[in-house]
């Protein structure tokens, strides 16, 4: 079963006037929490190198952890100088292993952190926020933050959306950006019949076609819909924002991979 276009059509126009009731109400905005650690969180937002080093954090583990995690990488290095972090490469393994360890992929995320911050020294002079300078194109942007390792298009599809929305960065080109191939962003599109396949490129292109002035604006309501109400094992559809325009597919599903919590 396929959802009809004029189906697809009103759960995108939901969906849009649910991001800007968002915007508007105030709901979300310029220095929301990362993580509900006050210290991690103060962390985060004075720190443009903590926020990078933070998006490596973000999987495998749910998103108000992770983004507490340059914080207790600092606290267990003692510092979070990026020269150290990158000529010390040791130390920060260790850091990461210490009991109780600060990532889920613990061998993994040591290699990405201190690869951050050798390319942050040498090709932005330590500074992150001058990947992301105020009116930078989203695509200039994302093509960067790709170089990074351990940061592929979803991480850097939401750092954008992030960069935007919880940090106040004024970026160009936002009919480029997209929504993060998250699972809870992917099983609302796949049963609210905004997508027939579950694949990054038909999540993006139907992001797309239903908002193409900006379509990570779909994010953030695809996103709380997702975790809220449209969850992998008894939707509620009564309760669902959508439920007067949604098809209601659900016995579509999607695999566990990709899955985030906050911020957003
Ligand atoms: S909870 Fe129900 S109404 Fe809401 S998006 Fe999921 S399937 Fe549609």
């Amino acid at each position: 079963m396929r959802a009809t276009v004029a189906e697809r059509d009103a759960v995108a126009a939901e969906l849009i006037r649910y991001a800007l009731e968002l915007a508007e109400s105030g709901a979300v905005q310029v220095g929301d929490a990362f993580t509900d650690d006050i210290a991690a969180d103060e962390f985060i937002k004075c720190s443009a190198e903590a926020f990078l080093i933070g998006m490596l954090f973000t999987q495998g583990m749910p998103a108000e952890r992770a983004w507490a995690g340059p914080y207790r990488l600092a606290q267990r290095l003692g510092h979070f100088d990026l020269a150290r972090i990158a000529a010390e490469p040791d130390s920060v393994v260790a850091a990461f292993a210490q009991p109780p360890a600060l990532h889920r992929f613990v061998k993994t995320l040591p290699v990405w952190v201190s690869s951050a911050a050798r390319r942050l020294i040498a090709e932005y002079d330590g500074d992150a926020a001058t990947i992301w300078p105020d009116g930078a194109h989203v695509t200039e942007v994302t093509r960067r933050l790709l170089e990074f390792d351990g940061i592929g298009p979803k991480k850097a599809t939401m750092a954008v959306e992030l960069l935007v929305r919880n940090r106040g960065v004024c970026l160009e080109g936002m009919e480029c950006g997209s929504v993060a191939y998250d699972v809870h962003v992917r099983r609302v599109f796949l049963r609210s019949g905004l997508v027939d396949a579950d694949t990054p490129v038909e999540v993006r292109r139907a992001a797309s076609a239903a908002y193409p002035d900006e379509p990570g604006m779909l994010d953030l309501p695809a996103w709380l819909i997702g975790r809220e109400t449209c969850r992998p094992k008894s939707p509620d559809c009564d309760a669902c924002r959508l439920r007067n325009v949604c098809p209601r597919l659900t016995s579509r599903s999607v695999s566990g991979v990709g899955a985030r919590k906050g911020p957003r």
